[in-house]
């Protein structure tokens, strides 16, 4: 973890600084962010994916443009519309609820009451202040309350809040609360280990370090429980 970004947020949290003391560069390059939610507009719905297609692709267009790239070469004259799918339809395709799993619950039959870890899922997300790739490794956990469900539906609702513009720790709180919602209880843990490119390939250029957010709920905030959970992340997988 970067000292000077939890000292920051430790200061906004006193309400010592506030975002708008800070300039763009200063809130992209330290990752601030301001809400638990993803920050959407009211009618962020009333255009349809295609239409959504057609205007960000414009727009790319007029980007590779201002930047100089000759739109008629074969290999770029495409990419507008690639982009444009490519954030409508994949990477940015969790904002859209409608893109969210739907997650049935089974009753939990066997009587399991251990805690559950589906670890190393794999993800890949983007910087909101970047747009650039954030990639890593999500480990998620949870006791049941009395119903689970399916191994998949951890990995889904993980990727699904990866497929959003985001910052690390919105991501972990998104897929936390979330399990919380579903499994109806507190009893969640959610770790997440991440690189960002915008900090490797650009910024600081700091090829090495890597990020670490957790979420602790209810049962996982009491000691052995939380280690016997990180003891099973650290834990050679038998393959
Ligand atoms: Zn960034």
């Amino acid at each position: 973890m970067k000292p000077k970004e939890t000292l920051l947020n430790s200061l906004l949290k006193e309400n010592t600084l506030s975002l708008s003391d800070l300039g763009n560069e200063e809130i992209g390059n330290e990752h601030l962010f301001t809400t638990e939610d993803t920050p959407m507009k009211a009618n962020a719905f009333e255009l349809s994916d295609d239409e959504k297609i057609k205007k960000i692709g414009s727009h790319f267009r007029e980007i590779m443009e201002t930047l100089g790239l000759d739109l008629k070469d074969d290999s770029l004259k495409g990419t507008p519309e690639r982009v444009a799918k490519m954030y409508v339809k994949e990477i940015f395709s969790g904002l859209n609820p409608a893109n969210k799993p739907e997650v049935a619950l089974f009753e939990n039959k066997y009587k399991y009451n251990q805690m559950l870890v589906e670890k190393d899922i794999t993800f890949y997300s983007n910087c909101e202040h970047h747009f650039v790739p954030i990639f890593g490794k999500a480990h998620v956990a949870y006791i049941s309350s009395g119903q689970v469900i399916g191994l998949s539906k951890l990995n889904r609702i993980v990727q699904y809040f990866a497929k959003r513009p985001q910052v690390q720790e919105r991501l972990t709180i998104q897929i936390a609360k979330e399990l919380q919602l579903i499994l109806k209880t507190d009893d969640v843990a959610v770790l997440i280990d991440a690189k960002h490119m915008c900090v490797s390939s650009r910024g600081v250029q700091d090829h090495n370090s890597a990020t670490v957010t957790s979420f602790y709920g209810g049962k996982f905030n009491e000691e052995a429980t939380r280690l016997e959970f990180l003891k099973y992340v650290e834990m050679k997988t038998a393959y």
